[in-house]
């Protein structure tokens, strides 16, 4: 009987690939296994083993396979049923999702290798002398890398010249695969048994009494693990001893020591256990109550608590107790707020079971937190990470925590698969039948519709821990303040008043700038109206080499205006200062203070993230300017002001979520004011001081800002009450990425007529040398997704088909954010 395995390969490709089994290793192999197979002409790939079977392909004749890379599974039958939902959710492959989901490592990569070929009868004068060169060489060395024959030659384009020689049948290829992973060894020692007996250890210190450096090395180490049954490190030895490693080797040497490796984890708890234990107040008492009951009954559970209401702290024993079940628990948050800080907060109480995943650490650190996931070791229970760690092997998985769960990062960008990390948790967790706690102080509309909706249950935490009082905001109307000369640059003459207070009172301040303050907005300096687009609930951006305002989002767009199209007036101007320029004014302002700024540019470095954030909580800075990467779980304890710089920036965003994250992100960092005894304050700058949303910010009206903006997503038909798939289309031809687009637009329309907006160029729309053009569908509930899904994919693949589209590549993005 013939037997066959189905493997998913690291590569775009729609389908599984089959390879034929021996008796042998079909009996071996089995699903989750590693394989290294050929796949094309002489490339190799290492697959996953998704499925064992009888069943020869009918359009191929299946290749017997290279190599088996494995002894056990690496991937789990969970994780194999994970990806095919996240392949088919987000409608990508299944190889994509496998090249996301494990540590490089993993993949083992194939590199061509020539050797000679054993007793080859080409006469040697008539190769050529590049010929010659390399021949002569592989002599001397056994196999040499396509790289080493370009360096020996000193030209890039050997290949030909290999292919020659391969037809000369003088030498072969083959590809030479091998794991990069290697664990960190340490080396130890310890006595050999024979001189563990009294007799025989006098006997020994005897005999060393003419050797004093050996005689030490052993005393040193009989004082060493006298009191220790821990193992011994060679290096401790000797340097306790004050002896050169030669030393101990001539003690191996003669039989005295014995050396044996073993293998440590560059991941470690490096820290002490404290075991604090958290006492609740009666809020978090009520709500952590409130959870577990819900978990008896319901998977999904959503606590919105304000800032400081001592979330974490729930977070923490609702870990405990799983732990005491012996499950394990994954507690995800989004990057930025991966912080040295909330980190060791976490260890304090958990200790040595919290591992770490983050894409910061190294490949090999990465293989060792996935394998002590994988073999549900000790160490393994609790694993604290950004989105990645959803595809960990998990292997009895009792909870997921995802903490600021609103935050737009855990969706993954680019490349595919583009998955929602929060989404695909839940999903992860009713797998395993696990709870899923999803906690923001500001949910996303989609997460509070679904508590809203009772498909999640919903646990409210109102009051900040320790009897602190949200911080007092004020709204300051710079537009009134610009007309009666009331600004210096961007700092009005109240935000200046209470910094100059803080400053004096020896309390910190945050200023926020919104990132994204450069996209080129047109405002009215009077009345402070920015267009908008009327099919669409964003404002419009001018593009300066056609002089438009534009919609991101449909298209349409105007000729850019010279007066306020509101109140007529004519002093209009393009809006979009940043951090930098902040942090200028302020030490023109302030030149005594001390300063820093916290954005992309000043944190580009490895650890300048951190140093910034631990030169602020020594209160060596005074003053920390700093975009959305400030607002992200830092918990810092002198902070008594938070300023604002500008509203407008984030609300005027082209976006249908603008009001939306506008309201996170204000609420999020007025957050960090105040979180001590005395009651902070928070600034908010604004030309809109009746905006809706600021008024729902100032008065920390989350219900209210919620139903608003729900009924405006109804409105324009968008989330959550329409999905969306964006296709965007993208090749180095213009025309040809026009025309892609349109043929797509077309044959989309077709089905799901006026669901289907654009074709229409982003606001980038050349990126490197490649043009982009996106087509937006909107999926009304009642819609099947499955069916919708399917149709997308169909007509993708007769698009595929088309011999004028080859070159055009078609970026699926379910959910985009
Ligand atoms: P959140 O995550 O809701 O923003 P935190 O968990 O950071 O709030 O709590 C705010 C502050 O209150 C932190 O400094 C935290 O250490 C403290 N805190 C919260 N709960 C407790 C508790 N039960 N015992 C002691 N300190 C607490
Ligand atoms: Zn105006
Ligand atoms: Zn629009």
């Amino acid at each position: 009987m013939a037997y066959f395995a189905d493997l998913i390969l690291p590569l775009p490709l729609d389908k599984r690939f089959t390879y034929s089994l021996s008796d042998a290793e079909a009996e071996f192999i089995c699903e989750g296994m590693r394989l290294a197979v050929q796949f094309g002409k002489n490339r190799i790939y290492t697959g996953i083993v998704a499925q064992i079977h009888q069943n020869p392909p009918q359009v191929y004749e299946a290749k017997p396979i290279h190599q088996i890379l494995d002894e056990k599974p690496l991937v789990s039958l969970h994780q194999l049923k994970f990806w095919s939902w996240i392949s088919h959710y987000y409608l990508c492959s299944e190889g994509e999702v496998m090249r996301a989901a494990l540590p490089g490592a993993f993949l083992l990569e194939s590199e061509s290798i020539v050797k000679l070929r054993k007793n080859f009868d080409f006469p040697e004068e008539k190769l050529n002398d590049d010929e010659f060169l390399v021949v002569e060489a592989l002599q001397r060395q056994s196999s040499m890398k396509i790289q080493e024959i370009q360096e020996l030659l000193d030209r890039k384009s050997v290949l030909p010249i290999i292919n020659l020689l391969v037809e000369k049948e003088v030498v072969e290829l083959n590809q030479e695969i091998y794991e990069q992973y290697k664990p960190k060894e340490v080396r130890f020692v310890r006595l050999r048994s024979e001189f563990e007996a009294e007799a025989a250890m006098h006997q020994l210190l005897d005999e060393l009494s003419n050797a004093p450096k050996q005689r030490k090395i052993l005393l040193t180490y009989f004082s060493l693990t006298a009191n220790s049954r821990k193992p011994l490190k060679a290096k401790t030895l000797c340097d306790k001893s004050g002896a050169t490693s030669a030393v101990l080797k001539s003690m191996v040497k003669k039989g005295i020591f014995e050396e044996y490796y073993e293998q440590t984890d560059r991941v470690g708890f490096k820290g002490e256990t404290f075991n604090k234990e958290i006492i609740f107040n009666k809020y978090q008492q009520q709500a952590f109550d409130q959870i577990k009951s819900h978990f008896a009954e319901e998977q999904v559970c959503l606590l919105h608590g304000v800032t400081s209401s001592g979330k974490t702290e729930i977070y923490i024993r609702l870990i405990e107790d799983v732990l005491k079940t012996g499950k394990q628990a994954l507690y995800l948050l989004p990057e930025i707020a991966l912080t040295t800080q909330l980190i060791k907060r976490l260890q304090d109480y958990l200790g040595d079971k919290v591992l770490v995943y983050h894409s910061r650490y190294s490949l090999n650190e990465r293989v060792e937190v996935y394998k002590h996931v994988l073999s549900n070791s000790e160490k393994g229970k609790i694993i604290i990470g950004a989105r990645s760690c959803i595809f960990l092997p998990f292997q009895d998985l009792g909870l997921i925590v995802v903490d600021e769960e609103h935050e737009t990062t855990f969706k993954q960008f680019d490349p595919a698969p583009r998955y929602h990390a929060r989404d695909a948790a839940v999903v992860l967790a009713a797998q395993f039948k696990a709870s899923i706690l999803l906690g923001s102080a500001t949910p996303s509309l989609e997460s509070y519709f679904n508590a809203d909706h009772n498909k999640y249950a919903l646990v409210e935490l109102n009051r900040r821990y320790g009897e602190v009082l949200m911080p007092d905001m004020e709204v300051v109307d710079i537009k009134t303040a610009h007309r009666k000369k009331k600004m210096t640059g961007h700092f009005s003459e109240r935000l200046i008043e209470e910094i100059k207070e803080s400053l004096e009172e020896e309390e910190q301040v945050i200023l926020f700038q919104n990132r994204r303050g450069f996209s080129p907005i047109l405002e009215c300096n009077t009345c402070g109206h920015s267009p908008q687009c009327p099919n669409c609930d964003v404002s419009l951006t001018y593009h300066s080499h056609n002089n438009q305002l534009r919609c991101h989002y449909c298209g349409y767009h105007i000729a850019m205006q010279q007066k306020c199209m509101a109140c007529g007036s004519d002093e209009i101007s393009t809006k979009g200062f940043g951090t930098e320029q902040v942090e200028t004014e302020l030490r023109a302002l302030f030149p005594d203070a001390r300063i820093a700024r916290m954005d992309q540019d000043t944190t580009r470095g490895k650890h300048s993230y951190e140093k910034i954030i631990t030169a602020f909580e020594n209160f060596e800075t005074d003053i920390l300017v700093g975009t959305q990467m400030l607002t992200k779980g830092l918990d810092f304890r002198k902070v008594n002001l938070v300023g604002i710089m500008n509203a407008d920036n984030l609300l005027n965003f082209p976006d249908f979520r603008a009001h939306e994250r506008s309201f996170q992100l204000m609420q999020q960092v007025a957050g960090r004011s105040g979180r001590t005894k005395k009651r902070g304050k928070v600034l908010i700058q604004t030309y809109n001081p009746y905006h809706r949303i600021i008024q729902q910010v100032s008065t920390g009206n989350f219900t209210e800002m919620y139903r608003e903006q729900l009924e405006e997503r109804y409105q324009y038909k968008y989330p959550p009450y329409f999905r969306l798939i964006r296709l965007t289309v993208k090749s180095r031809d213009f025309s040809k990425t026009n025309d892609a687009a349109a043929w797509l637009a077309t044959a989309l329309e077709k089905v799901f007529e006026r669901y289907v907006l654009g074709p229409e160029f982003p606001p980038v729309a050349r990126i490197r040398n490649e043009y982009y053009k996106n087509i937006l569908i909107k999926i009304p509930q009642k819609q099947s997704l499955g069916k919708t899904k399917a149709m997308v994919h169909r007509i993708l693949s007769s698009f595929g088909t088309i011999a004028a589209f080859r070159s055009v590549r078609v970026i699926i993005n379910v959910d985009p954010q």
